[in-house]
């Protein structure tokens, strides 16, 4: 068998996008599996979730927002540190960037790997990298919650950390008039899971538990298109949780009979391939979802940093 393609270097076909109105003055951009967007209009100014890669990336789906209102975007939501989520920030001139203190924190201590290293997994995404000014810093952060007041009879947009997940700062935008969501990258529906940053143990149990709390009828995952219905949502969160526990139960028993992760690694593949193995990046995520969960089990507390050298390692490894 042929040596698979590092990563998504060989995935290069642009995807479609589709701007979805959600709600009255609420915007989903999703993109086949590409990372997602959102937007919420207040009264009198606009707050962004998620800021894509690059600026010009992101000038793009500013682009379609403009279609629907021009008012300023006063507030950008960080929903986690990953350079494919946050180097496209510049592009939206918000007055504040709002992320968790632990997003701060890793973007200080890897924020310049993350970004070589996302942009070689991922080159596509790299739209233009070099449009990318440097990191992006919030400018407000917080640990548990912070609402926004949208103004007029807008209601608010109340952001939340639920636990430890995807990474160790994931934050959600919860609309509570709408019932809408948008959970970042700890769900994903019909994508699959990139937990290479990830607490796979808290993700799967306390954390889903809490956005499953929600009762969110519509929800705009990290990937994927919008999930519509109480019973969708549901099941897109239970499936996030399937793929997290395939995990723990694959790699867990391999860990425990003193195995290699060479074997947990084919044991999560045949584990998991039936029902995700046809879903955007599964291959591209699975052996370093496998090398941070064996970390995990071998009692490795903190997500150990990504590399363009160390990606290229695990992937020799274990996809080589
Ligand atoms: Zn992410």
């Amino acid at each position: 068998m042929a040596a698979k393609p590092f990563a998504s270097s060989a995935d290069l076909a642009e995807k479609h996008r589709t701007l979805d109105v959600i709600a009255d003055g609420v915007y989903a951009l999703t993109a086949e599996g590409d990372p997602n967007i959102g937007a919420v209009e207040g009264e009198d100014f606009v707050v962004c979730f998620e800021a894509l890669a690059t600026p010009t990336a992101a000038r793009e789906w500013l682009a379609l927002l403009r279609e629907h209102t021009d008012k300023p975007v006063r507030y950008l939501v960080l929903s986690h540190y990953h350079a494919v989520r946050v180097l496209g920030a510049s592009a939206f001139g918000a007055e504040v960037v709002i992320a968790h203190d632990n997003t701060r924190a890793l973007i200080a201590e890897r924020g310049e790997q993350d970004w070589k290293s996302e942009f070689g997994r991922m080159p596509r995404l790299a739209k233009d990298a070099d449009s990318v000014p440097g990191l992006t810093w919030p400018t407000q952060t917080f640990s548990d919650s912070v609402t926004i007041d949208l103004g007029g009879d807008r209601g608010d947009l109340v952001l939340r950390h639920l636990g430890r997940g995807h990474t160790e700062g994931d934050i959600v935008a919860w609309l509570p008039r709408h019932r809408i969501l948008f959970a970042g990258d700890l769900v994903e529906a019909e994508a699959a899971l990139y937990t290479g940053d990830a607490y796979h143990r808290d993700w799967s149990g306390p954390t889903l538990d809490a956005v499953a709390a929600l009762g969110a009828e519509t929800l705009v995952g990290g990937r994927g298109p919008v999930t519509r219905g109480r019973a969708a949502v549901d099941a897109a969160i239970a499936q996030t949780r399937h793929f997290l526990d395939t995990m723990l139960r694959e790699v867990g028993a391999v860990h425990a009979r003193g195995g290699t992760l060479k074997e947990a690694f084919a044991a999560a593949h045949a584990a998991l391939a039936d029902r995700y193995g046809h879903w955007p990046i599964f291959e591209h995520c699975l052996p370093f979802d496998v090398s941070r969960l064996w970390d995990e089990l071998s009692g490795v507390e903190r997500p150990v940093i990504w590399t363009a050298e160390r990606d290229r390692e695990v992937w020799a490894l274990l996809q080589g």
